[in-house]
């Protein structure tokens, strides 16, 4: 998608501090973070959101959550983490790239909403 922020992102046409990255997956630090570790873990191929994953493409999501095992891990978030995927417009999803949130590096609040 060429008018996609997170496509130009993971093209490089825009620069990130990119934490990891391989065949499917692309991840790097929230440029306006929400805890001490703020990291999106995104699919290298456009899929707007959660209610665009199918039988056809989920194993790109599964691929983000695996990822994300090995980006704690690396992030040395030890105590735990947080993932968070905010859906359409309700959710104010702001970037309509599939992403996953990793949050931690702190204690984070009770209420997820
Ligand atoms: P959403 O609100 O869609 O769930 O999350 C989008 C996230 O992208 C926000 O947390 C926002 O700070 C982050 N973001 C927006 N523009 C950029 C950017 O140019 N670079 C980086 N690294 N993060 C961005
Ligand atoms: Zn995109």
């Amino acid at each position: 998608m060429s008018d996609c922020l997170f496509c130009k992102i993971i093209s490089g046409e825009i620069p990130s501090a990119k934490v990891y990255e391989d065949e499917n997956v692309f991840a790097f630090r929230d440029i306006a973070p929400q805890a001490p570790t703020h990291i999106l873990v995104v699919p290298r191929e456009h899929i707007e959101s959660v209610a665009d994953l199918n039988a056809d493409n989920s194993a790109l999501a599964a691929r983000c959550l695996e990822a994300a095992a090995v980006i704690a891990r690396q992030e040395g978030l030890r105590g735990g983490f947080r993932v968070v995927s905010n859906c359409g417009d309700d959710a104010g999803q702001t970037v309509k790239h599939l992403h996953f949130h990793i949050l931690g590096g702190e204690r984070l609040g009770d209420r997820m909403a």
